[in-house]
């Protein structure tokens, strides 16, 4: 089978150095060779990060670190601000329900992003909530939000801040430090150019403070625990392995492109996805082209247009694969992912062979 052109917001395709880095025999995760690599990984992260804090890695996908960030900064029965534009910040909220707490949820309607002065409003409501969660870049619209605006309030109240930065971390400016950043979570199927399996998340001075009063239940999460191995070189519990040998070389690949360069990159294939679906006629899902997303690009699909069969055609019969729409959005939008190892190439391919099995222009009214 000729390879997949897999345009979904993650897990992304492997250049071929990471895919040979795979291959590598495993190591002993109580060895020095170990330490090495772990804090290779971790200085390269802080790196991208822009910060000084502590980063640990979990062996999970993006969502067991949002559950991590969650059961270790809360108390049960404790009230937080959730702000949502979309299927992301749901899930969050979710998460926190699930542990015992009461997500107090400031929603957006969907393609907008989230207003800051609602968000000071929503503080200024309820001065006792101590945490607040964003989404930086909500997958599921193709939005992301001006975190550094919504940074700039929430610390403003002193409130500990945890970012969401599963689909931004590594492709989109995010500087942890600048912004006052207490718990930043990515995943490594997203922009890192490695596959599923870690959770990277960086802590704060107030995070930890935050932390210490936590009293949700958490055992294979518990970022105290991970941040005694982490100091050593080690991770508590047997780690992805293989998945840190790919993040080794992806970073390497990114620190030698330039952080910046690496911005600058998908900031130039949002805007040729974008200028690219308008020209064949598609609406953003993004209320504000300001605002809409350079990893992932989330359009209107044309009446009458079936996404299963379109979908389905596009992988058989061009190898292409785009994301449908999540939640209230299923079947009424696509999706297509630009992050991590990524050319205009890929993404002209892709939208060339959707023009192929698409049944009628693609004008939205
Ligand atoms: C992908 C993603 C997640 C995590 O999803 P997993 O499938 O658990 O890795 C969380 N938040 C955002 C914004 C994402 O894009």
């Amino acid at each position: 089978m000729s390879s997949l052109n897999l345009r979904v917001p993650g897990p992304t395709p492997l250049p071929q150095e990471v895919l040979t880095a795979l291959s590598r025999q495993m190591i002993d995760h109580r060895s020095s060779d170990f330490n090495k690599l772990l804090r290779f990984v971790t200085d390269g992260l802080k790196q991208v990060y822009q910060t000084k804090n502590d980063m640990l890695l979990l062996t999970a996908s993006g969502t067991g670190g949002l559950e991590a960030a969650v059961a270790n900064t809360l108390s049960p029965g404790e009230r937080t601000l959730v702000v949502s534009i979309g299927a992301f910040g749901d899930r969050v909220a979710s998460i926190v329900t699930a542990f015992g707490g009461e997500p107090v949820k400031l929603s957006f309607p969907v393609g907008t992003a989230a207003d800051p002065e609602k968000l000071r409003a929503a503080l200024k409501a309820e001065p006792n909530l101590k945490t607040v969660f964003i989404t930086h870049n909500e997958t599921s619209t193709g939005v992301t939000n001006d975190l550094g605006t919504l940074a700039k309030v929430v610390k403003g109240e002193g409130k500990t801040l945890v970012v969401d930065g599963v689909s931004s971390l590594g492709s989109l400016p995010c500087p942890v430090d600048e912004w006052g950043i207490d718990l930043a979570v990515s995943g490594s199927q997203k922009g890192w150019m490695a596959p599923p399996g870690l959770a990277m998340i960086s802590v704060s001075a107030q995070g930890w403070e935050t932390i210490k009063q936590s009293k949700m239940a958490k055992y294979y999460f518990s970022l105290t625990e991970a941040k005694a191995y982490a100091d050593r070189g080690e991770t508590p519990w047997t780690p992805a392995v293989s998945t840190l040998y790919a993040m080794e070389v992806g970073l390497q690949m990114i620190l030698k492109e330039g952080v910046q360069n690496v911005f600058e990159r998908h900031a130039g294939i949002g805007a040729h996805t974008r200028r690219a679906v308008k020209a064949m006629g598609f609406k953003l899902v993004a209320a504000d082209e300001q605002r809409a997303s350079n990893t992932v690009t989330a359009v209107y699909l044309p009446e009458g247009a079936v996404w299963k069969e379109l979908s389905a055609k596009l992988r058989k019969d061009y190898n292409v694969v785009l994301a449908g729409g999540q939640a209230s959005l299923s079947g009424k939008i696509f999706r297509v992912g630009h992050l991590g190892w990524v050319s205009e190439k890929d993404v002209d391919a892709a939208l060339a062979a959707l023009k192929q099995v698409l049944p009628m222009p693609a004008k939205v009214s």
